[in-house]
C-alpha cells in the first residue's frame, strides 16, 4: 500500500527571482513524494519564501509567517528576509528554520527534519522539466544570481552577494526543457541581466558543436533559435545591451528591454551610484528605436530620493517627455534598513512630497503611454493567450510581460487556447490595456 504523502503548503512572496527558487524547492520535494497544498490548516508544514527587499514587503513576509504559525504551526522560513535571521526568531522564536535566498538544499533538509518524507517510489513522478508556479505557457529563466553593482538605494547585493552565473549549456539546457514541454515563452531575470557571465570572465563554451561566450548577447542568441518568445528583463543600462537591439530586429528575442533607468536627474544619479550621463541615455534610446522601431522600452523610477531637489524632479518630468518611454513604474523612496543612501548626508524629501512627486510622475507617463497607445488603434499585433473567460480572451502583445504590463481584451470568431499566440486587430486602447478581434 502506498504511504500517504506528507503535505506542505507553499507561500511564495517577493519578486521573480524569488518564484523560481520556490521553484527549485517544490521541485526537489514532489521529487521526494511530498504533496502540495494552498490551505495551511491540516499541512504537514509550512515554507514562506520571503521577500526583504523593502519595509512594506518585509512586513508582508512577517504577516505571512504569523498566519502560517497561527494556522499550522510548524513553519519554515526562507528568502530575502532569511538573510537577517534575527529579524524573524526575536518576533517568531516558534519557526523551525531560518534560511537565506537560494538555500535550496537547507529549506530540503529542514523539511526532512519536520515531515520525513515518505518512501514509495510509486508517488509523484517528477515532470523532467520541474515544478513551474507560472502558468504553463511562460515561464521564468534565471540566468544568475547576486550583482556586483552597488546602487546605494539597494540592499540587494548585501543578501544575495557577487554574481555568480549560471555556466551557459546548463541555462540553455532548461530552456530546452521548458520548451519542449510547451513553455511559448521564457522570461529571463536576475539581478543584472546585462552582467551575465562576467563573473566567469565570458568563458567560450561549446554549445550544439559551437562555441558560444559566456555573454548575454550570446546567450540571447541561442535562446532566440528555440522558436519560443525571448523576453529580457533586469537589464542594466551597461553600453554593450545596444548590441541586443539587433538581435530584437531580427526576430530572435522579443522587441522589449526591462532597463530600470531609476532617475534622470545627473545629481540624483550619482548619489544613487547609477550610471549619469541622461542625454546620452536620450542617444542611446533614439537609435535603439532606429535598429528597431517597435522596441518596447519598459523601465523603473525612484521619486523621492534623499537631496531630490524640485529642479530634479522637474529634470526628470521633462526626460520622461523626451524620451517617452512605453512601460514605467514609479516608487516613493523607502529608506530601507541597511542601505548606502541613507548614510549620504542628503536630506530626506518629507513623504507628502515624495507622493505629490509620484501622482505627478504617474499622470505625467499617463499621458505619453495614452497616446502612444492610441497610435496601434487599426494596427495588427501578436499576442499571446493567457485567460479564457466569459468575456472573452486575455492576452498579451510582444509589448507586455506578464502581471507588470498591460494586457490586451480579446473577441475570437475561432476557438482560442490559453498559450496560444494568435494576430489581433487593435479596436480601442486606455493607457493600460488594448481591445481588439483576433484576426
Ligand atoms: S543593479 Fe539592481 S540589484 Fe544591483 S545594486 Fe543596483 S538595484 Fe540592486
Amino acid at each position: 500500500m502506498a504511504a500517504t504523502a506528507p503535505t506542505i503548503s507553499f507561500v511564495s512572496l517577493g519578486c521573480p527571482k524569488a518564484l523560481v527558487d520556490s521553484e527549485r524547492i517544490i521541485t526537489k520535494l514532489r521529487a521526494e513524494g511530498y504533496a502540495l497544498t494552498h490551505r495551511h490548516e491540516g499541512a504537514d508544514c509550512v515554507i514562506v519564501n520571503t521577500c526583504g527587499f523593502l519595509d512594506s514587503a518585509k512586513a508582508e513576509s512577517l504577516e505571512a509567517i504569523g498566519t502560517a504559525l497561527a494556522e499550522n504551526g510548524k513553519v519554515i522560513v526562507t528568502g530575502c528576509m532569511g538573510a537577517k535571521p534575527s529579524e524573524i526568531s526575536d518576533r517568531f522564536p516558534a519557526v523551525l528554520s531560518i534560511t537565506g535566498p537560494q538555500a535550496y538544499e537547507s529549506v530540503v533538509a529542514a523539511v526532512h527534519e519536520a515531515v520525513p518524507p515518505a518512501h514509495d517510489p510509486k508517488i509523484d513522478l517528477v515532470p523532467p522539466q520541474g515544478i513551474k508556479l507560472t502558468p504553463r505557457h511562460y515561464a521564468y529563466l534565471k540566468i544568475s544570481e547576486g550583482c556586483n553593482n552597488r546602487c546605494s538605494f539597494c540592499i540587494i547585493p548585501s543578501l544575495r552577494g557577487r554574481l555568480v552565473s549560471r555556466p551557459l549549456p546548463d541555462v540553455m539546457r532548461e530552456a530546452e526543457r521548458l520548451v519542449k514541454a510547451g513553455v511559448k515563452e521564457l522570461l529571463v531575470i536576475s539581478q543584472d541581466t546585462s552582467a551575465y557571465g562576467l563573473d566567469r570572465r565570458h568563458e567560450a563554451v561549446s554549445w550544439k558543436g559551437e562555441m558560444v561566450e559566456t555573454r548575454i548577447l550570446d546567450l540571447a542568441r541561442q535562446l532566440g533559435k528555440l522558436g519560443a518568445w525571448i523576453r529580457l528583463h533586469y537589464v542594466y543600462p551597461y553600453p554593450h545591451v545596444d548590441a541586443l537591439v539587433p538581435l530584437m530586429a531580427e526576430g530572435l528575442i522579443l522587441p522589449y528591454l526591462d532597463i530600470p533607468f531609476q532617475h534622470a536627474s545627473p545629481a540624483v544619479l550619482s548619489a544613487m551610484r547609477r550610471p549619469a550621463a541622461q542625454e546620452k541615455t536620450l542617444a542611446r534610446i533614439a537609435r535603439w528605436r532606429s535598429i528597431q522601431p517597435d522596441i518596447a522600452i519598459r523601465s523603473t523610477f525612484i521619486v523621492g530620493f534623499p537631496g531630490e531637489s524640485d529642479a530634479d524632479f522637474e529634470s526628470l518630468l521633462d526626460w520622461m517627455s523626451e524620451a517617452r518611454l512605453d512601460r514605467v513604474g514609479c516608487f516613493i523612496y523607502e529608506p530601507v534598513g541597511g542601505a548606502a543612501a541613507n548614510d549620504l548626508g542628503l536630506p530626506a524629501v518629507p513623504h507628502r512630497l515624495a507622493k505629490e512627486r509620484h501622482a505627478r510622475f504617474m499622470g505625467h507617463q499617463q499621458a505619453i503611454s495614452l497616446s502612444k497607445h492610441k497610435a496601434k488603434v487599426g494596427s495588427q499585433v501578436s499576442a499571446i493567450i493567457d485567460e479564457l473567460g466569459p468575456k472573452g480572451a486575455i492576452g498579451r502583445t510582444r509589448h507586455d510581460a506578464p502581471d507588470i504590463d498591460g494586457t490586451i481584451v480579446l473577441t475570437s470568431q475561432k476557438l482560442l487556447r490559453v498559450g496560444d499566440i494568435v494576430t489581433a486587430k487593435v479596436r480601442r486602447a486606455d493607457a493600460y490595456d488594448l481591445y481588439g478581434d483576433v484576426v
